[in-house]
């Protein structure tokens, strides 16, 4: 091996990127990270779901972090929305499965956020170079299988980096998603544009509900408000196809128009001051978002993230996908580099659970762009996606929670907390030697792994945790299941892996 050869090359560093390379790096594994710009810069994006902030964030170790950011908590959202002229609100804690703390996300400031992810990352062993593009990928000749990528550095100069796997990571803008093979498919029935700005001094919601996405649809689209700080307020319009001219011309000019023609969010903005310097004083415009690569994976290379696709903003399910798929993609890639599983096993059950998770949203959504039904209408098209035993509503606020999945990593803290309290500690003993051993340590890991008995462990942590470890069925026949740790995929014979 030599310095430029690692077990996982991650390329962006946004919510998926630092995501699955911290979950890979977490394990011992050598991560290196890739990020075309440097920190902290611009992102759209928000408003996160309790899922990411409470599974994936609480995974990653960095619930402390977002707590000492003091982001704007999010109960809910507060919708003027479909056939009922009066604003209708839902929160989170109304499913079982967003109990207690888990109840509230947050509104955050995407420089921040992203940084603070990024920065854990560095911590857990992750390799971080920032203002380094990557190209292409590199390919192997006889095999075509992916392993590394060509970047060019601050210097301009193009080198190669090996890597037994390549997540592509790199957002809507990736240059190598069609490196996978298959097209990038563009939505036929979300061809919507956003226009957005920054607001300061903007009404807030009575309490308890300030925090929440305030959204409201009018005759060309609708427009998001999200209180991010007291004072400042992201404001965008979603336009609808037939609408998109209004978009033209003078940016300024047409988001104040159409903030005009939405009454509510005029009310809102009525004594505010609209921000026009620094990296919130630009008025933006993003087009073409909602797409789905044909294909997220090839021996070698993963997609993740907005890279393998969007569906639209409505319901901030962006972040979600995105580090949710992170998830995913690093079980899988642990499992491999563990050994025990094969390779396509791993990623076909990637794929699928990524995708399950995209068309819940997709077909949730279609569905609630129909502006003539009312919010029970579309409670119950959330139940029917889902195919959920809860109610309307619960179903409702457990998709647009990012539960829908039944994934103990997402939506149950206390229990999965306490499971991966008594996993880290018999995992500690395993990874101690292993970290000692240098070179030789993927050999002595999976000696190690295998050397310490499941039965035992599972008895161990069964007793631990009083509930058993066989929860999650497979989501197919022959379909992989998530280990106790959560961090790489089990036979669902073998649940403790
Ligand atoms: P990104 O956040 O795009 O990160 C990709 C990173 O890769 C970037 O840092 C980029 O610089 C880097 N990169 C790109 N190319 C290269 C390269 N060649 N080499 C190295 N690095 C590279 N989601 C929500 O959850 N809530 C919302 O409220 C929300 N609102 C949205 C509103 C709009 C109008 C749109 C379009 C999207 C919205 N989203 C929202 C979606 C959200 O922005 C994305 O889903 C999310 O940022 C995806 O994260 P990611 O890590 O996959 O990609």
């Amino acid at each position: 091996m030599t310095n430029d050869d690692y077990d996982v090359v991650v390329v962006g560093g946004g919510p998926c990127g630092s995501t699955v390379a911290t979950l890979v790096a977490m394990q011992g594994h050598r991560v290196l990270l890739l990020e075309k710009e440097r920190f902290p810069r611009y992102q759209i994006g928000e408003s996160l779901l309790p899922s990411t902030v409470h599974g994936i964030c609480r995974i990653l170790g960095i619930e402390e972090d977002l707590r000492q950011a003091n982001f704007m908590p999010k109960r809910g959202g507060t919708f003027r929305w479909g056939a009922n002229p009066e604003p209708w609100t839902f929160s989170f804690g109304l499913s079982a499965k967003f109990a207690g703390e888990a109840a509230t996300a947050y509104q955050v400031e995407r420089m921040r956020f992203d940084q603070i992810l990024l920065d854990n990352a560095r911590r857990k062993g992750v390799e971080v170079r920032e203002e380094t593009s990557v190209v292409d990928v590199l390919t192997d000749a006889d095999s075509d299988r992916v392993d590394g990528v060509l970047i060019s550095g601050a210097d301009g100069v193009r080198r190669e980096i090996r890597g037994r796997f390549v997540v592509d990571a790199s957002g809507n803008k990736s240059r190598i998603h069609t490196r996978v093979g298959g097209q990038r498919r563009y939505s036929e029935f979300f061809r919507n544009l956003a226009l957005f700005g920054y607001f300061e001094g903007g009404k807030r919601l009575p309490a308890p509900n300030r925090g929440n996405i305030l959204a409201a649809a009018f005759e060309a689209g609708w427009f998001w408000y999200i209180p991010l700080t007291e004072e400042l307020t992201s404001v965008g319009a979603v336009l609808l196809p037939e609408a998109l001219d209004r978009a033209q011309g003078d940016r300024e000019r047409a988001l104040l128009d159409l903030i005009a023609q939405c009454p509510l969010i005029a009310e809102y903005l009525a004594d505010a001051r609209r921000v026009t310097e620094g990296p919130y004083g630009e008025i933006r415009v993003r087009k073409d978002y909602s797409y789905i690569q044909e294909k997220f994976w090839r021996p070698g290379l993963v997609l993740a993230g907005d890279a393998a696709c969007f569906i639209d903003p409505v319901f901030s399910s962006g972040v979600h996908l995105a580090t949710y798929s992170a998830l995913l993609a690093a079980r899988s890639i642990n499992t491999v580099l563990r050994g025990g599983v094969d390779e396509t096993t791993c990623f076909e059950e990637f794929e699928l659970r990524y995708r399950r998770e995209y068309a819940r949203f997709h077909d949730f959504l279609v569905a609630f762009y129909d502006m003539h039904q009312d919010e029970n209408s579309y409670f119950w098209k959330a139940k029917k996606v889902t195919n959920n035993a809860a109610s309307e509503v619960e179903s409702f606020v457990e998709l647009v929670g990012g539960g829908s999945s039944n994934e103990a990593a997402l939506v149950a803290p206390g229990r999965y907390g306490r499971r991966d309290a008594a996993y880290q500690e018999l995992a500690a003993a395993v990874e101690q030697p292993v970290r000692e051993a240098g070179e030789d340590r993927d050999l002595l890991r999976t000696e190690l792994a295998r050397s310490v008995s499941k039965e035992g462990t599972r008895i161990q942590i069964q007793a631990e945790l009083g509930e058993s470890l066989d929860e999650n069925a497979p989501v197919r026949d022959g379909g992989l299941v998530p280990s106790a740790d959560g961090l790489h995929w089990s036979m669902p014979s073998e649940p403790v892996g």
